[in-house]
């Protein structure tokens, strides 16, 4: 799950990261009362949207008189912010981050992942923060120093004043960017996190160390452990079928391709979605619907999936375990019949009860493809899909 910028520095902020003092606004009124609230003489008007490249897509904007906070607000609050991360169709802005502008002497980069490879909290600092980090990695990536974190220990004075001193925070100031990265990960664990990042951190005229911005991601199987972050979701920057698939408790991500998936477990769902790849055809989603895959759940996976308007063909391939074919067969009817399907249906059903399934695919009187292995399944459903 992701979060806002200024949901990100409020939880910072409770784990003692220093950030400038700023107001969230949903209007230009509110805006402008926000710098009046804040005082000037230099605010900065920020786009909250759940992707980052903002300020090079246009929505950070600095401003020198209340006029022209009022002028950024207008122009930003609505407008259609295309950054590198939010693809050529963009965000649309509906909230606001009005900020004092803070004296930048040094942009930094602090960031935290969890690294697979050791299992390990990943920090990751650098020297060249700001607007170009990603350039820095691909380039320069000697510039990046990283520690990977003992969980037993947490994130030592040392590792930190050490990592401090590498991206060049002068000596009067690393115990302040300490206290900074020992925050950060605090935050990160204790809120369990799958990334934390501040960038740019910046070394202020007068030697402070200061969030001027926060990206936070929380892995979705602890938020039950989390209300409070919960409670921070904006179901505006969500893709509205993954929303309205998590609701069914579905696994729905929407994909580039014209080839719908409807498969039951994550790991069938991948390798369903290789053999399409492998065929020659392009995935349109992955889509597990899990282990009880009951009528009204096929129901709205095919809703979910038919809303796409670039699907061509469907696919469903169910392994039968626990759960039987015939019951499988009976939603796959009962789905396709309520939802009135139009594109071809390919169907591969293995295990449990698997003949009583086909014949009952076979009397449904339903153009349902059939098809025995997951190579002709997916043949099929390429072929089915190029003639559509
Ligand atoms: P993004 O990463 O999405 O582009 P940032 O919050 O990092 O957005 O803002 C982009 C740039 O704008 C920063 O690198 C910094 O130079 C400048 N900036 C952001 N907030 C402030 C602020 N409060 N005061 C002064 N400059 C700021
Ligand atoms: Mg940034």
């Amino acid at each position: 799950m992701k979060i806002h910028e200024y949901q990100g520095k409020q939880i910072l902020a409770k784990y003692g990261v220093p950030v400038p003092r700023g107001v969230p606004c949903f209007s230009v009124d509110e805006a402008v009362a926000a710098a009046k609230q804040l005082g000037g003489p230099v605010w900065v008007v920020k786009a909250q949207i759940h992707a980052g490249g903002r300020g090079k897509g246009g929505g950070v904007k600095l401003a020198r008189s209340i006029d022209e906070v009022k002028a950024h607000a207008s122009r930003i609050l609505g407008m259609q912010l295309v950054t590198h991360q939010t693809g050529p169709q963009g965000q649309k802005v509906r909230r606001l981050l009005i900020e004092e502008g803070a004296d930048i002497r040094k942009e930094l980069y602090v960031g935290m992942v969890v690294d697979r490879a050791t299992q390990r909290v990943c920090l990751m600092a650098s020297s060249e923060g700001g607007m170009d980090i990603e350039e820095v990695a691909a380039h320069t990536p000697e510039k990046i120093h990283k520690v990977f974190v003992d969980p037993e220990r947490g994130l030592t004075d040392r590792e930190a004043d050490d990592v401090a001193v590498k991206i060049g925070v002068p000596a009067a100031s690393v115990p302040q960017a300490r206290a900074v990265l020992q925050g950060l990960y605090r935050a990160f664990w204790e809120c369990d996190a799958s990334l934390a990042e501040i960038n740019p951190l910046i070394l202020t005229g007068d030697g402070r160390v200061v969030a001027l911005d926060a990206k936070m991601n929380f892995d979705s199987n602890a938020l039950f452990r989390h209300p409070d972050i919960v409670a921070m979701r904006d179901l505006d920057e969500e893709d509205p079928a993954e929303v309205e698939a998590s609701q069914f408790d579905l696994s729905y991500i929407q994909l580039d391709g014209n080839i719908g998936c409807l498969v039951n477990g994550a790991g069938l769902a991948m390798a369903t979605m290789d053999t399409i790849k492998l065929f020659g055809g392009e995935p349109a989603n992955f889509l597990d619907v899990g282990g009880g895959a009951t009528t009204e759940k096929v129901t709205e996976a095919f809703k979910l999936m038919l809303r796409n308007p670039k699907l061509q063909a469907i696919l469903v391939n169910i392994f039968g375990g626990i759960m039987r074919c015939d019951v499988i067969a009976e939603g796959v009817i009962a789905a396709s019949k309520a939802v009135h399907l139009k594109v071809p249906l390919v169907v591969r059903m293995k295990g449990t009860n698997e003949d009583l399934g086909k014949k009952m695919l076979a009397e449904s009187g339903l153009p349902i493809i059939s098809a025995d292995t997951m190579a002709e399944a997916a043949q099929k459903v390429v072929a089915a899909a190029k003639k559509a």
